[in-house]
């Protein structure tokens, strides 16, 4: 067997949200050992959030949306190999191969591969002005498609990142067609109210959204030049770009591979932990038990979760195994609006509405069983924030005529 080219005391995966803070979170808890981040990204750790938001409009540069100033990670020790991915895991020799044929040793291994996005599975997907966005790279191709002016494009998917950046597009001039194979935006995330206040606000803002229809081709010139899509109810939509957010599939191919147990991505334990010895797995492609959904398992995709997974490990490898068990919080912008969101809505019975959509700022309150266990607060900072003391404060049964008076301060109910 030949030896590995490198080792160290701990290799991270992944140089997204929670790679980088797993690195930050081992120094700050005053880890010793050598720290070691492999990614596949040739950029250094940088945030996601704004690819579809300030930097795909232009208004945040490269070094703006870094999580850290690059000499950061060689001033705390932490080494970084960019541009490469791991493609197999010896889980037994504790030993990981890279793409580009080398190997590395670990003691303790950090999986947050995050996940790649979903790809439209119809003819024409592969055309050069169809888009994805996940990594900084697909904002670059995208924005360098916009540099010569406006565009006409059909954007896939009425999810988070299907609207952000169809609001991004209005704001840089493009005429927009938005298509959402669901009856409503939003669908899988938040509520009607929600889905029907975005569904108006975007036409408000001159985004032909149409609901129920799927996309059956993207169609395109001898030359590969996207010249339009066909829709599922048989009608054509001119466009010479295609955005497509129809979701992840969590990267998680060798930790599977290598014998890991998951599903819907890799399992975790309380501790992130999974299956194999001395490799844990954070982020998006994380499966565990999360308490503020009844310990259902579930994967969640979100800054908050990366960051505080990360931390729960980075305390783990220290010795300290505290369940992982952070609120989940969320946000996102389209247009002028912020939308903040704490807790989790997975099961609710009924909703609440708080305030008034027409004016812009409102908040509707999810309930299961009368208990609250998530927010949706558009506009509405003082709720979020009191929110999320109410739900970390373990709330019960609360009159929804209290929760739906934005004049009863959500404090006044813990
Ligand atoms: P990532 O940050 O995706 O990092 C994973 C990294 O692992 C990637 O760099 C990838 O290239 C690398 N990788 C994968 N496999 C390998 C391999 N085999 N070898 C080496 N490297 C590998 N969340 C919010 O809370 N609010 C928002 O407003 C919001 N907006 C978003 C907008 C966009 C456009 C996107 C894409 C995401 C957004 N998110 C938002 C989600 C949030 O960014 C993710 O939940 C978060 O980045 C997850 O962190 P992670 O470490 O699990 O994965």
């Amino acid at each position: 067997m030949t030896s590995p080219n490198q080792h160290a005391d701990v290799v991270i995966v992944g140089t997204g949200h929670g790679g980088a803070q797993a690195a930050i979170a081992l120094r700050q808890h005053g880890y010793e050992g050598s720290i070691l981040m492999i990614g596949r990204d040739d950029a250094p750790p940088y945030e996601r959030p704004p690819l579809s938001k300030e930097y795909l409009a232009g208004e945040k540069g490269f070094e703006r949306i870094m999580i850290r100033p690059e000499k950061f990670w060689a001033e705390k020790g932490i080494d970084l190999k960019l541009g490469a991915a791991v493609t197999a895991i010896d889980p037994h020799a504790h030993r990981l191969t890279l793409s580009d044929g080398s190997q590395v040793a670990y003691c303790k291994l950090i999986w947050s591969g995050g996940g790649d996005p979903r790809r439209l599975p119809v003819p024409g997907a592969v055309l050069p002005q169809v888009f994805y966005v996940r990594d900084k790279s697909d904002a670059d191709a995208m924005m360098a498609a916009l540099a010569d002016g406006p565009k006409r494009v059909l954007v896939v998917g009425g999810g988070y990142i299907g609207l952000e950046a169809a609001a991004v597009l209005r704001k840089l001039g493009c005429e927009v067609v938005l298509v959402e194979m669901l009856p409503r935006l939003l669908a899988r995330v938040a509520g009607e109210e929600i889905s029907a206040f975005y569904a108006a606000e975007h036409r408000r803002q001159g985004v032909d959204v149409r609901l129920n229809t799927g996309i059956q081709a993207v169609l395109g010139e001898d030359q590969g030049k996207v010249t339009g899509a066909r829709l599922d109810n048989g009608t054509q939509v001119a466009c010479d770009m295609v955005v497509v957010g129809i979701g992840i599939v969590p990267a998680v191919g060798p930790l599977i591979a290598a014998g890991a147990a998951g599903s819907n991505g890799v399992d975790v334990d309380f501790c992130c932990r999974t299956t194999l010895d001395d490799i844990y797995a954070i982020g998006d492609c994380a499966a565990h038990a999360n308490p503020y959904a009844d310990n259902a398992v579930i994967r969640l995709e979100s800054v908050q979760n990366a960051h505080d997974m990360a931390n729960t490990v980075a305390k783990a490898i220290m010795g300290h195994k505290e369940p992982y068990n952070a609120l989940p919080w969320f946000w996102s912008n389209q247009y002028d609006l912020k939308l903040q969101t704490a807790g989790l809505n997975l099961g609710y019975d009924q909703t609440v509405l708080r305030g008034d959509p027409s004016e812009r700022k409102f908040t509707l309150v999810y309930l299961k069983n009368g208990v609250p266990i998530a927010f949706d607060c558009v506009g509405t900072m003082r709720d979020y924030v009191q929110a999320r003391k109410l739900l970390e404060s373990g709330v019960g049964r609360i009159d929804p005529a209290l929760l739906a008076d934005p004049q009863v301060a959500l404090k006044d109910l813990i």
